[in-house]
């Protein structure tokens, strides 16, 4: 079996080139390492250091006609989209029709795409479903979508054979902590620090945590689906800001300081993705506890 993981310099995608590899997988990875980095790249694998919005990305995948494409590379970024909603469409979206054109010419068994529940918006502070409404409010979320359908399209069109993953807050080892990075990863570098960590608010919005490696699993399940669909990666269940410190108490050593600020403008006081169906067609189910989790993601920050 032949795979491309794009983006699989940075945090998902590093795991999942592991995974594959460990599996027998000949791993082929896309990332022009904007977020990514040199060191995340497998050695097992072979790198394209390119841009997925270069068009020559389709005689890439016409030279080596891969199995399988996870499509991971991505402006994952809120912020920057918001700062430049050109440079997010054209890594999200145009990056996203490369690779569909390149399924078109040399066909493959599945597209994996990586989505996110910001392709929801603002919605209601209830559990979501995959049919719940696309209201996506930052130009993330919008660029999101707008692959969901141009993916959803080419199935329809041209058999390109998709699965769509929606993903809730993933944390793991090398999370960035930079910029719009998971809280959890923001935590455990200021921990490293030994500075102080900021609490949005009052700690009490929550969040679904899923664990990187329940991710990986979720890919490399979706990619032995039969049919096209779209499925939510998620544990189903959210906890607070304020359980992520608790946890982190019973770890650290030393007390941990910390403090309140203002709510972010725009922040979900609430999000959690209903995993059912992904539990009931994938043959997958999230196997980390937010405890165990956690514990393993301390030891890769603080390197215990
Ligand atoms: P990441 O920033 O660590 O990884 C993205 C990778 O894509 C990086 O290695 C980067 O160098 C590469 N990349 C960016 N633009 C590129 C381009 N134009 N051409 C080639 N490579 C490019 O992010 P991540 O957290 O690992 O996210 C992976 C995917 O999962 C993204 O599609 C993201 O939208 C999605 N996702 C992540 C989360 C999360 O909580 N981390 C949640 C929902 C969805």
């Amino acid at each position: 079996m032949k795979a491309f993981v794009t983006g699989g310099a940075g945090f998902i995608g590093s795991h999942l080139t592991d995974s594959l590899l460990d599996m027998g997988t000949e791993v082929h990875i896309i990332d022009n390492l904007s977020s990514g980095k040199k060191e995340y790249v497998n050695p097992a694998a072979v790198f394209h250091e390119k841009d997925i919005s270069d068009p020559s990305i389709v005689e890439l995948i016409d030279l080596h006609k891969p199995d399988y494409i996870y499509h991971l590379a991505a402006q994952a970024d809120v912020n920057r989209s918001t700062e430049c909603p050109y440079q997010d469409m054209k890594t999200n979206l145009i990056g996203t029709i490369n690779l569909l054109d390149g399924c078109r010419k040399a066909p493959i068994k599945k597209f994996i795409f990586s989505s996110t529940s910001a392709v929801y918006g603002n919605g209601p502070d209830k559990k979501l479903t995959e049919q719940s409404p696309l209201n996506p409010a930052s130009f993330y979320g919008l660029s999101k979508v707008s692959a969901e359908k141009y993916i959803q399209l080419y199935g329809d069109f041209f058999s390109v054979p998709f699965s769509i993953l929606r993903y809730g807050n993933v944390y793991g080892p090398r999370q960035t902590a930079k910029g719009e990075g998971g809280v959890i990863a923001v935590f455990l570098e200021k921990l490293k620090q030994s500075e102080r960590l900021k609490l949005n608010g009052d700690g009490d919005q929550t969040r679904d945590f899923i664990y990187v490696q329940d991710i990986v699993d979720a890919n490399i399940a979706a990619s032995m689906h039969h049919s096209n669909d779209i499925f939510h990666i998620s544990t189903g269940s959210s906890a607070s800001i304020n359980k992520l410190i608790e946890l982190l108490k019973d770890l650290h050593p030393s007390p941990i300081d910390y403090f309140h600020s203002e709510n972010r403008i725009g922040d979900i006081k609430h999000s959690c993705l209903d995993n059912s169906k992904a539990v009931n067609s994938l043959n997958w189910s999230p196997s980390f506890s937010l405890k165990e989790g956690i514990l393993q993601t301390y030891r890769s920050f603080l390197k215990k």
